[in-house]
C-alpha cells in the first residue's frame, strides 16, 4: 500500500492517508473527515465486518475501487468500544488545522492531519470504554539476561487511575503473576515474544499479548526515560529498583507515551511489590476456583460477585485486587481484619458512611481525563463532588478511635486542599454540560466580564424579539418573523404574497435589504439587525473564550493537586472495602479468622460462600456446614492430609473448594464463612479440580490433569495448601489408582503440605494405616428404599460404597439399564473381595524420594499381569490354582 508507486498514483488526500497508514500498520486508522471518522482499504473491510456497518467505496486507486466505511464522530466511543473488545487497536487521526487555512495554500491542498492517539485495550480512559469495577492495566514484561532471579520483571499501570506497580518474577511464575494482576494488555519485546521457551507461557496468557519493538525495553536507557517522565534529576527518592524492574517500568512509560502522543497521564511513582508478599495461586487454580469469573467466563457466579458489597468503582477495583493478591504476612492481614472488625462493631458509622460513599464519583478516572486533555466540565464536577463527599465522610470519624487502617485513610481525607474545593464550588455551575464547547458551566457571579457578556447576549435576544414586533407593526405584516440559520445568521422572513410591504415604497426600500428569495417566502435584513447580530455573536464568542480560560485554570488547579486527590480517592476505596467486608460479614454471618505463622488449618462449620448464597436465593434448603482440620498432629510441624471419599453428588468438590476459598478470603483480609477458622498462612495454593477440558489446544482431559498434578507435586511446600479432586479419573482404573496412590504418598512424604484429596478409589483409604498424617473422611449418605439421600455431611471414615448406580437412577437412566448394572456390579464386587489392595499396603515399600528417580514404566500392566496381580495363592485350593494357571495361559 505504501509503495512509492502507489503514492504517486493517488489523489492528494489518498496520498496523505497512505502515508499516515504506513506509520500505523497494526492499527485500524480512523481518518477524520468533517463529522466522520472514515476507514479505507483493508481497514474498511475489517471494520465494516466487525461493526456490522455498511461498506461503501470512494473513488479509485490504481484502477480499483477503494473500500470505505465510516462512523460519526459523536458516536465514535461506541464503535471504539466494540473494536477494542474484538482485539483491534485504533489510531485516531484528527484534522490539525482549520480547513480554511488549508484553502489558503491552494484549492487542492489537503487539510493537515495527525494521529493524536492510539487506542489500545490497556490505554483506555473514556468512561464508556471502561468498566467501573475493573482496573484497566497495561502491563510490560521485561527480561534482562543475567540480572539475577531469572531476570524478569513486570510493570503495570492503569492510566485511567494513575496506579503504577512493579515486581520481579521468574519464567516459572510469569503466567501466575500475569493472571493475578489480570491486565487488559501485555507488551513484550519482539525478542522475548519469539523465545521458544516462553511460547507455552504466552499461549496460556492468550490474546492480550502484544509484541513491541525491542528498543522500548532497552534497559540502558530505562533510567533516563523514567527520570524524564517524572521530571526528576534522580530516582533516589523512588526507592531501589532492579535492572529488570527499571526496564519494565521504562517500557510501560514508553508505550504510554507512544499511544497518548502529546499528552501525559498523571501516573504515580512506581511502587514495588515485595517478593513473596502475596499468596501464590497458579493460573489453573485461579481459573478453577472461579475467583473472578466462572469457568464459562461470567462474573456472576464467581467468588468476587458473591462477596462484593462495595458502593464505589474505586472500592470495587480495590476489592478485586485484594482478592487476586491475598497477603502472606499475618501482621498485614491483621491490620485489614482490624478495620473490618471495627466497622462491624459500630452501630451506624459504617452504614452512614456507605450511604455517603454512594455519591462519590470516580475521581481518579476524571482526574486522568483532565490531565490528558480529554476531560469535560463534568469531570471537574466529579472532582468537586468527590472532594466535598470526602470532607463529609471525614466528619463521621470525628470522635471515634478507629482501627489503624481507617485512621490513616481518614487522615488523608482531612489533608485535602480546602482551597481547591472552594475554587471549584465558586466557579462551577450546578448543572454542567457534557462538552466544554457548549459553555455555560461557569457559575453566574464568578466572573464579572463573563456575566456582562452573557447579559449582553441574552438582552440582545430580547431586543430582537422586540424588533420583530416593531417591524410587524410598521409593515402591517402580522406574520413577519425574525429567524436564524447558520448561513444567513438573523433575517426577516415574510411570505411571498406579503413581500410587497417590504419591497415597495422608498422608506421600505431604504430599510429592508433583500437577502434571499425562496419559493414561498422572501428574506431581508436591516442595518439594525446586522448590528445586533454582530453584538450577540461577539458577546457569545467572548463569553465562551472567558469560560475556556476559566476551564483551563480549574483544570490546572486540579492537576496540580493530583497527588492529594488520588490519595484521597485511595483512602475512600480502602474505607469502602473495609465497610463492605464488614457489611458482608454481618449479613452472611462470617467470622474473623485467626491467622498466624503456624501450619494450622482448622475450620469449624465452614461453608461455601457462593453455593451457600445460591441455595438461599433458590430457597433450596440450608447449606450444611462442615469442619475441616488439617492441623499438625500433637507435637508435629507438618499439616495433615484428608482423603475424602463419597458418592458423586455427595458434595466433595464443594467441600474442597470451600476450604480453598476460606484460605483465600482469610488472607485477603476478609471474614470467612465459618463458625471459626484458625489458619497458619498459606504460601501457595494449588488445586486440581474439575475437568477443565483444554481440547481447543489439543490436550486431552487426562493430559491437562497430569500437567496440573505435576505442577503441584513439583512446587508445593510445607506451607502450601493443596486441593486435589479425583485425579487419575481420566484413565484406566489401574493406571488411575496407581497414579492417585503415588500422588498421595508424594504429598505426604515429600511435599509435607496440608492437603485435601477427594477420590473415588476406595482402595486408597487403606493408606491411612501407613501414613500417620493421612486421615480418611467421607461424605455421609443415607440409603432409603434403594435410593440415596445426600446429607452433605463430612465425617471421619471411608465410604463403603460409591452409590454410582443409585445416582445414575436418580438421573433418569432407564430402569432396565439400572437393573443390568446392578447385576454387573455384584459380579465385579465378588471379584473385588478377593482384591489385594489391602495387601499392597503390606507388600509395597512406602514411597520414597529414591523411587522418584526411577524411570516410570512406559505402559500399564498387561492383561496377564493384571490377572496375576489379582490372584491370591494363600486362599486357593490346589484345584483353583491349576485352573488359574490354565486361565493365564489362555490369555497369552
Ligand atoms: P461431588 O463433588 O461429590 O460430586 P458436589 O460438590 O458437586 O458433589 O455437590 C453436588 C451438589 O450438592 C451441588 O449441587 C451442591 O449444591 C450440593 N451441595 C454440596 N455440598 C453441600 C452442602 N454442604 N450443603 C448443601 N448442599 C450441598
Amino acid at each position: 500500500l505504501a509503495t512509492t508507486e502507489s503514492r504517486a498514483a493517488a489523489t492528494p488526500m489518498m496520498e496523505q492517508f497512505i502515508e499516515i497508514k504506513a506509520a500505523h500498520p497494526d492499527a485500524l486508522l480512523f481518518y477524520r473527515m468533517g463529522d466522520f471518522y472514515e476507514l479505507f482499504f483493508g481497514d474498511a473491510v475489517e471494520a465494516a465486518k466487525a461493526l456490522g456497518i455498511t461498506l461503501t467505496k470512494r473513488g479509485q486507486h490504481l484502477g480499483q475501487d477503494i473500500p470505505m466505511c465510516g462512523v460519526p464522530v459523536h458516536a465514535a466511543d461506541d464503535y471504539l468500544q466494540k473494536l477494542i473488545a474484538k482485539g483491534y487497536r485504533v489510531a485516531v487521526c484528527e484534522q490539525t488545522e482549520d480547513p480554511a487555512e488549508a484553502k489558503k495554500r491552494g484549492s487542492k491542498a489537503v487539510v493537515r492531519r495527525e494521529v493524536i492517539r492510539l487506542v489500545t485495550p490497556g490505554t483506555l480512559t473514556e468512561e464508556k470504554l471502561l468498566s467501573p469495577s475493573e482496573s484497566n492495566y497495561l502491563m510490560a514484561l521485561a527480561r534482562v539476561k543475567g540480572a539475577g532471579q531469572g531476570g524478569f520483571a513486570l510493570a503495570w499501570v492503569d492510566i485511567s487511575t494513575g496506579t503504577f506497580r512493579l515486581s520481579e518474577t521468574t519464567a516459572g511464575r510469569l503466567a501466575a503473576d500475569v493472571m493475578r494482576i489480570d491486565p487488559k494488555e501485555l507488551i513484550v519485546s519482539d525478542r522475548v515474544f519469539h523465545d521458544e521457551e516462553l511460547r507455552p507461557v504466552f499461549d496460556l496468557i492468550g490474546a492480550i499479548v502484544s509484541p513491541q519493538p525491542s528498543v522500548l525495553f532497552d534497559s540502558s536507557s530505562a533510567e533516563g526515560r523514567i527520570k524524564r517522565f517524572f521530571d526528576v534529576a534522580t530516582l533516589d527518592g523512588f526507592g531501589s529498583y532492579s535492572r529488570p524492574e527499571l526496564a519494565a517500568a521504562a517500557a510501560a512509560i514508553a508505550y504510554v507515551e507512544k499511544t497518548q502522543l502529546s499528552e501525559r497521564p498523571p501516573l504515580q511513582r512506581p511502587q514495588r511489590e515485595a517478593d513473596g508478599a502475596n499468596l501464590f495461586i497458579d493460573p489453573a487454580t485461579r481459573t478453577n476456583l472461579e475467583l473472578l469469573r466462572t469457568l464459562s467466563g461470567d462474573r456472576k457466579g464467581g467468588l468476587l460477585a458473591a462477596i462484593d458489597r462495595t458502593v464505589t468503582g474505586g472500592g470495587a477495583r480495590l476489592l478485586a485486587e485484594r482478592l487476586m493478591s491475598p497477603l502472606t504476612d499475618p501482621g498485614a492481614i491483621g491490620t485489614r481484619l482490624d478495620a473490618v472488625s471495627w466497622f462491624l462493631a459500630q452501630d451506624r458509622t459504617g452504614h452512614d458512611m456507605r450511604e455517603a460513599l454512594k455519591a462519590v464519583p470516580d475521581m481518579p478516572r476524571a482526574l486522568s481525563r483532565l490531565a490528558l486533555n480529554r476531560g469535560g466540565p463534568r469531570d471537574l464536577g466529579a472532582i468537586r463532588q468527590g472532594l466535598e463527599t470526602a470532607r463529609r465522610i471525614a466528619v463521621f470519624f470525628e470522635d471515634a478511635e478507629p482501627a489503624d487502617e481507617i485512621a490513616e485513610s481518614v487522615d488523608r481525607l482531612r489533608s485535602l486542599p480546602g482551597a481547591l474545593s472552594e475554587l471549584l464550588d465558586a466557579a462551577l455551575a450546578d448543572e454542567l454540560p457534557l462538552l466544554r464547547r457548549d459553555g455555560g458551566f461557569v457559575r453566574a457571579g464568578y466572573n464579572g466580564e463573563l456575566d456582562e457578556m452573557r447579559a449582553l447576549r441574552d438582552q440582545s435576544r430580547k431586543v430582537i424579539a422586540g424588533l420583530q414586533a416593531q417591524y410587524a407593526d410598521e409593515t402591517g405584516v402580522r406574520s413577519l418573523k425574525i429567524k436564524h440559520n447558520n448561513v444567513l445568521g438573523y433575517f426577516i422572513e415574510v411570505t411571498a404574497n406579503n413581500s410587497a410591504a417590504l419591497t415597495e415604497g422608498d422608506d421600505a426600500k431604504a430599510r429592508f435589504i433583500h437577502r434571499q428569495t425562496m419559493a414561498n417566502a422572501m428574506r431581508f435584513t436591516t442595518t439594525e439587525l446586522a448590528d445586533l447580530e454582530s453584538r450577540i455573536a461577539n458577546a457569545a464568542d467572548r463569553a465562551l473564550t472567558i469560560e475556556f480560560d476559566i476551564y483551563d485554570r480549574l483544570t490546572a488547579a486540579v492537576v496540580e493537586a493530583a497527588e492529594a486527590i488520588s490519595g484521597a480517592a485511595e483512602a475512600l476505596s480502602v474505607l469502602d472495602v473495609s465497610a463492605a467486608l464488614a457489611a458482608l460479614a454481618g449479613e452472611q454471618g462470617y467470622c474473623r479468622p485467626t491467622i498466624d505463622h503456624s501450619t494450622m488449618f482448622h475450620v469449624v462449620a465452614g461453608r461455601h460462600p457462593v453455593v451457600e448464597q445460591a441455595l438461599r436465593r433458590q430457597a433450596e434448603g440450608p447449606f450444611v456446614a462442615n469442619d475441616c482440620d488439617l492441623s499438625p498432629n500433637e507435637g508435629a510441624e507438618d499439616g495433615a492430609i484428608w482423603l475424602l471419599t463419597g458418592p458423586n453428588m455427595g458434595g466433595k468438590s464443594t467441600f474442597l473448594r470451600q476450604n480453598a476459598l476460606i484460605a483465600v478470603m482469610a488472607q485477603m483480609g476478609s471474614f470467612v464463612p465459618a463458625g471459626s477458622a484458625h489458619i497458619g498462612v498459606v504460601d501457595r495454593l494449588f488445586s486440581r479440580v474439575g475437568a477443565s477440558d483444554d481440547l481447543a489446544r489439543g490436550r486431552s482431559t487426562f493430559m491437562v490433569e497430569m500437567v496440573e498434578t505435576a505442577a503441584i507435586l513439583n512446587q508445593a511446600s510445607e506451607r502450601s495448601l493443596v486441593i486435589l479432586d479425583e485425579i487419575g479419573r481420566g484413565t484406566a482404573t489401574f493406571d488411575g489408582l496407581s497414579i492417585a496412590w503415588a500422588a498421595v504418598e508424594h504429598l505426604h512424604e515429600v511435599n509435607r503440605c496440608r492437603a485435601l484429596f477427594a477420590t473415588h478409589f476406595h482402595e486408597l483409604t487403606a493408606l491411612s494405616e501407613k501414613l500417620d498424617r493421612l486421615a480418611n473422611a467421607t461424605m455421609r449418605v443415607k440409603e432409603w428404599e434403594g435410593d440415596v439421600i445426600f446429607l452433605h455431611e463430612v465425617g471421619p471414615g471411608a465410604a463403603d460404597r460409591s452409590y454410582g448406580i443409585q445416582v445414575a437412577r436418580l438421573a433418569g437412566l432407564p430402569e432396565s439399564v439400572v437393573a443390568r448394572a446392578r447385576d454387573v456390579l455384584s459380579q465385579l464386587e465378588e471379584g473385588e473381595r478377593k482384591s489385594p489392595a489391602h495387601q499392597l499396603i503390606d507388600d509395597l515399600p512406602l514411597f520414597s524420594a529414591e523411587v522418584r528417580r526411577e524411570p516410570a514404566p512406559s505402559k500399564g500392566p498387561s492383561e496377564v499381569e493384571t490377572a496375576l496381580f489379582e490372584l491370591n495363592p494363600d486362599e486357593m485350593t490346589p484345584r483353583e490354582a491349576l485352573e488359574a494357571l490354565y486361565g493365564l495361559k489362555g490369555k497369552l
